[in-house]
């Protein structure tokens, strides 16, 4: 009997219309074998919509694991013909495209490090002129959210209209609890700039460990994210790139079963999300206000420093009530009662006037 079975476009289709959209795999393919158990036991789970697996790494040292080249597709495809999984790679120049479209990838994936590039961006996109597939983009390693939108407009531009952005962190200098820092805040800036466009969670590259993966993929989902894109590895500890933060397809499926999609009830979904979105706007401004008010205090140690120099006493008081005047008139304007006005500003005061104390005495 002849079974229907749906062509790989139709499929690849449904899954990107798929809510979540699940994207696992290894970081890197590194032989057929650990290709095929992968891709096998993440099938197994019943729980991955389309199988990763990076052919070309883009690593930061010469001499690293840069991924193992075009032979790697003819391992996917067979993984592929297999599971029954469409599979994803990433691709950084013209001739990436090329074999990738060769070996009929499904679905194509923009990294970071191409990302912030936007005449590489751009010999991508040139490839794919008249192509039809979907192509996610991954945010820049900085927190550059014009390379981002840039990014997708050349995509866009060359008439691509399966379009998707992947979250994955930014780099900063020193140690983070993080990998690539989240800044939550970015992302929905960007949900805002494409409501349309699928905007899918790495947790893998924002953590760059195993024990936090959970908790960022259950944060994205709070935040209305798309879906999610995991690194998965038989062998994780031995995986040849990326070795913290890879999972089994076992844990894979843990991790998975273990998060919450608040989809059952609309409105409760809803709430829950808007909440979400909203401690970020919070937790950004606190940001912000924490910077501000570290900056006020440098200020306020010039002057102290100025005023040693000239010998004047550090509370002048006409200037104090000068600057609380001005405070309710502003604070009334912008709905903040007198009251919290004194003590906000008194707070301030004091710590400016210890800080002078301080510098005077020095
Ligand atoms: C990857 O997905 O393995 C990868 C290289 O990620 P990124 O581009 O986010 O660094
Ligand atoms: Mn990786």
């Amino acid at each position: 009997m002849q079974t229907q079975t749906k062509s790989s476009k139709e499929l690849i289709q449904e899954k990107w219309n798929k809510r979540p959209l699940i994207i696992g795999g290894p970081c890197s393919a590194e032989t057929e074998e650990q290709v095929f158990e992968t891709a096998t036991r993440l099938a197994q789970t019943g729980k991955v919509d389309v199988l990763r697996a990076g052919i070309w790494k883009p690593r930061t040292k010469p001499g690293m694991f840069e991924g193992i080249g075009t032979k790697g597709l003819t391992w996917l495809s067979h993984a592929k013909k297999i599971t029954g999984l469409p599979v994803t790679v990433e691709v950084a120049t013209a001739k990436h495209v090329e074999d990738a479209l060769h070996f009929d990838v499904d679905m194509l994936w923009v990294g970071a490090r191409t990302t912030v590039n936007p005449f590489s961006v751009q010999e991508v996109a040139d490839a794919l002129r008249g192509v039809d597939i979907p192509v996610l983009i991954k945010n820049p390693i900085n927190p550059d959210l014009e390379l981002w939108s840039g990014g997708i407009e050349r995509l866009q531009k060359v008439g691509l209209n399966q379009v998707g952005m992947i979250h994955r962190g930014f780099s900063s200098y020193g140690n983070t609890e993080f990998r690539n820092a989240p800044m939550w805040h970015l992302p929905i800036e960007m949900k805002r700039r494409f409501p349309d466009m699928p905007l899918i969670c790495d947790p893998s590259h924002i953590c760059g460990n195993r024990h936090m993966l959970q908790s960022v993929a259950q944060k994205s989902i709070d935040l209305d994210f798309d879906g999610v894109m995991i690194e998965s590895h038989v062998d994780p500890d031995n995986a040849w790139s990326d070795a913290k933060q890879q999972v089994t397809p076992e844990r894979l499926a843990e991790i998975l079963d273990g998060l919450v999609w608040r989809k059952e009830n609309t409105d409760a979904a809803e709430f829950v999300t808007a909440l979400a979105k909203l401690r970020e706007q919070i937790n950004h401004l606190d940001d912000e206000l924490m910077t501000i008010l570290g900056q006020r205090m440098k200020v306020a140690d010039k002057i102290g420093q100025y005023k040693k120099d000239n010998n004047i006493t550090i509370l002048q008081t006409n200037r104090w009530n000068e600057i609380l005047e001005k405070a309710f008139v502003k604070g009334d304007k912008l709905g903040l009662s007198k009251e919290f006005i004194t003590r906000y500003f008194d707070a301030i005061h004091l710590e400016s006037i210890n800080r002078q104390n301080k510098i005077m005495n020095s």
